[in-house]
């Protein structure tokens, strides 16, 4: 639809937590909304990379809007989760103690929360701290306990808020920039990087750290936000149970200092600095400020063990240059015009509740009626790596594709891929589909499941590789694809190549290819020539079978490939070797196999089909 001078009641500047939650909250009332994104996915800015806590609120300074909404926000959490089912955790938060005067602190604080109308917050000495997480320091004197803290998923937050703005008839232009913002006849002139000039009797402004340069185009009350960045250590599900609260040390004038916590789907987040910098979007993290989340973070937990690091990224808060606090409303010389700007921590916290405080006032402006037809409520359904074994085989019998494990290391599924991809609001990057699903998230990075990936995408969508943006333009996964790539994947002759329904008969026809087909004939097909099936390739063979191993990469070793690092071998080599290290051996083991040789293949294998089953020459790497 072109969309040139169109008009809207409201434009929302920005999809990050507070646009999509502003958005959620505005879908309540009689009133047409665009939300306007200059990324390419929702939540490009801070809520992407943050440390996903629901603040209790005993932090901000009793008074301010950061006092009244992060309290607000804190309560309002658990019905958002009940409605819109995004991942939150009510895990609670401890402020550790050192020394006697960070005690007082904790006192300072303990009022704080008092006045701030937190409930529940109370000091605790050391042997109870030890006791509810017996990692933490013995250096310990004592600590602050505020059972309502939490945490959560953001983007999730943002994303599941979003959507219901969209099931409710809201719109949402993803690489779109507003450039300019005029004041018009009765509303807003919005011009935008698609060459668009929209009319809008509202402008909510919520474009983060970019949120005093919109303000400014409209205001003669200036806004001057301060980028601060804070850089972070992310470990592995394995360290996940290290900690089960949030853990903070005395917060400083910079900010609340370095925590470790749980993160919802069970990693643990070390982290962050706090460092001003002249960029607005330099998100690179430094070796100086790591190493300080290490030193920082290992006070607090001394048995710290990076074997687990995964990640390091970095976020950038925009902070208030003229006051801490949060810069709300309408300006006063801007009628009609809304700010959710300055908007540091917690605004994740805040967020439903400046949300709904917002939307309240932006419709009362327009004297809009609320809607009757608004469901709160969103259906979800859990994630098949939540499921326990007799709810994997309730949906697994629902559809193989429920079933279908694409990505091994946070147990995606293909159904959950093909459902984010057809979802209400649009994937237009690798990213955003793993932002969505949690597929490439893991140890891997993705480099197990990327090309499954992009076969489901082409399948569905019918992009190729070569068109599929990993994160902003220009970002292709691959430079060229093959030729034919998107009818390839879309089945030789009409049969899918991934997961069909039903599709158990793969075994049986393997035995069927490899005798009728072919006229090699074999007495074991091993199917998959990663750690287990060259493993029982070598097992067949050592007993005397004629092998022969099938494995649709160019090199067996499966994902030991990319396993890089050591821990591998030391019970069947008596060595600690990498993963390729491991695979190697294997491999020439089986080679040296008096039967192996000849059986060994790798190469690929497009389909289960008795046909299509082809002797390839070995490949190594
Ligand atoms: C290091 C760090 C740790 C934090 N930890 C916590 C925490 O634990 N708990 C908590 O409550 N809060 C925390 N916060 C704060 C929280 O992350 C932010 O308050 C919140 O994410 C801000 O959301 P937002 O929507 O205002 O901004 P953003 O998430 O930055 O979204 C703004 C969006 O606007 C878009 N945009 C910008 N300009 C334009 C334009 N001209 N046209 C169109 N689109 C535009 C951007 O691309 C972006 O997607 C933390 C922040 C940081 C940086």
């Amino acid at each position: 639809m072109q969309d040139f001078g169109q008009k809207y009641d409201v434009i929302v500047a920005g999809a990050g937590v507070a646009g999509c939650t502003v958005a959620r909250e505005l879908a309540r009332w009689n009133i047409s909304v665009l939300v306007i994104e200059k990324g390419d996915d929702l939540a490009c800015g801070a809520t992407r990379a943050n440390s996903a806590i629901v603040h209790a609120g005993f932090d901000p300074e009793p008074g301010t809007r950061k006092a009244f909404f992060n309290v607000e926000g804190s309560r309002l959490y658990p019905q958002w989760t009940a409605d819109l089912g995004f991942p939150y955790v009510q895990n609670g938060s401890l402020v550790l103690a050192f020394a006697e005067e960070e005690v007082a602190v904790l006192e300072a604080l303990q009022s704080r929360a008092l006045q701030n109308g937190v409930e529940g917050v109370r000091l605790i000495g050391v042997s109870e701290v030890r006791h509810m997480e017996p990692e933490v320091s013995p250096e310990v004197r004592a600590a602050l306990w505020a059972p309502t803290g939490g945490i959560c998923d953001p983007y999730q937050v943002a994303l599941r808020a979003l959507e219901q703005a969209v099931w409710h008839g809201s719109r949402v232009h993803f690489r779109e920039e507003v450039l300019d913002i005029q004041k018009g006849y009765r509303g807003y002139l919005v011009r935008t990087s698609r060459g668009e000039l929209y009319r809008a009797s509202v402008v909510v402004n919520a474009a983060g750290v970019f949120s005093d340069e919109l303000n400014n185009m409209v205001s003669a009350r200036k806004i001057r936000i301060v980028p601060r960045r804070g850089d972070y250590l992310l470990l592995d599900t394995d360290y996940g149970k290290k900690f089960t609260r949030t853990v903070f040390q005395v917060p400083t004038k910079r900010g609340k200092g370095v925590l470790v916590t749980p993160t919802v789907h069970g990693n643990l987040l070390l982290g962050p600095t706090s460092v001003e910098q002249a960029s607005k979007v330099d998100v690179s993290t430094t070796v100086e400020d790591l190493s300080c989340v290490r030193e920082l973070a290992s006070k607090t937990w001394p048995g710290l063990d990076l074997k687990g690091l995964i990640a390091n990224f970095a976020g950038i808060r925009a902070s208030n240059a003229d006051g801490d606090d949060f810069v709300l409303g309408q300006p006063g010389d801007a009628p009609g015009f809304f700010n959710i700007a300055c908007f540091d921590s917690p605004g994740l916290t805040s967020a439903p509740a400046v949300a709904a405080w917002t939307a309240r006032e932006v419709s009362a402006y327009l004297g809009a009626t609320l809607r009757c037809d608004f469901d709160p409520v969103s259906p979800h359904r859990r994630p098949f790596a939540e499921l326990d074994f007799g709810e994997r085989a309730k949906a697994v019998a629902e559809s193989a594709a429920r079933g279908h494990v694409v990505c091994r290391c946070c147990q995606v599924t293909e159904a959950e891929i093909v459902d984010a991809l057809h979802g209400a609001v649009p994937v237009l990057s690798l990213d955003a589909l793993k932002w969505r699903t949690r597929a490439m998230m893991g140890r891997c990075h993705g480099g197990f499941c990327t090309p499954e990936i992009a076969k489901i995408v082409a399948r569905e969508t019918g992009a190729s590789p070569d068109e599929l943006d990993k994160r902003g333009s220009r970002s292709q996964l691959v430079a060229e694809a093959p030729d034919g790539y998107v009818n390839l994947v879309r089945g030789v002759e009409g049969q899918p190549l991934v997961a069909e329904e039903g599709g158990d008969a793969a075994p049986r026809l393997v035995g069927e290819a490899c005798g009728a087909e072919t006229g090699l004939s074999y007495d074991v097909a091993v199917v998959g020539g990663g750690a287990a099936g060259l493993a029982a390739a070598h097992a067949a063979t050592a007993a005397g079978a004629r092998v022969v191993l099938v494995d649709r990469e160019s090199a067996l070793g499966g994902i030991l490939k990319q396993c890089v690092h050591n821990g591998f071998g030391l019970q069947r080599f008596r060595e600690e070797l990498t993963g390729p290290e491991y695979a190697m051996r294997e491999i020439e083991l089986l080679e040296r196999a008096p039967l192996g040789k000849d059986a060994l293949s790798s190469g690929w294998w497009p389909t289960l089909r008795p046909r299509t089953l082809r002797r390839l020459p070995m490949a190594r790497w």
